[in-house]
């Protein structure tokens, strides 16, 4: 009785087994349909982990665009109906109900999303700065 030997023996033998059983698989229709929706399972589980927020919503939000394509230098793009804005935050309230913080928990938005265009916050920005300057030279 040779260990090594038998113990070969026995995993060519499971490697065999399961290559019976894929080719098995990949000959019969049904086992292939199984197969295509146990990857779309796993994938939409993967998908809940990554994203334990968004599957505490149960329903499903198809966002209008990217969020890269979202965000423009003179606008945002609203994730729900397409329509662009300067800042979002008024428009997702008045016409979809959300907060900002629900409006990007819906859309998997990270938290550092702008709410506000990058050119527009900077014009303001150097608007209050301007203001700012303003009033200290006038005393
Ligand atoms: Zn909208």
């Amino acid at each position: 009785m040779n260990p090594t030997r038998s113990s070969r023996e026995q995993h060519t033998q499971i490697g065999t087994d399961k290559r019976n059983r894929l080719r098995l698989c990949l000959n019969n229709p049904i086992a292939q349909t199984d197969l295509s929706n146990l990857v779309t399972n796993v994938a939409t589980a993967i998908g809940s982990l990554a994203n334990p927020e968004t599957a505490l919503d149960d329903q499903n939000y198809e966002p209008f665009t990217s969020i890269k394509k979202s965000v423009k230098p003179d606008h945002l793009v609203c994730m729900d109906c397409g329509k662009k804005f300067k800042t979002i935050k008024r428009h997702i309230k008045a016409s979809h109900g959300l907060t900002v913080d629900e409006y990007k928990r819906r859309y998997g938005l990270p938290s550092d999303y702008p709410v506000t265009a990058p050119n527009y916050s900077e014009k303001r920005t150097s608007i209050a700065v301007n203001l700012g300057l303003g009033r200290k030279a006038k005393k």
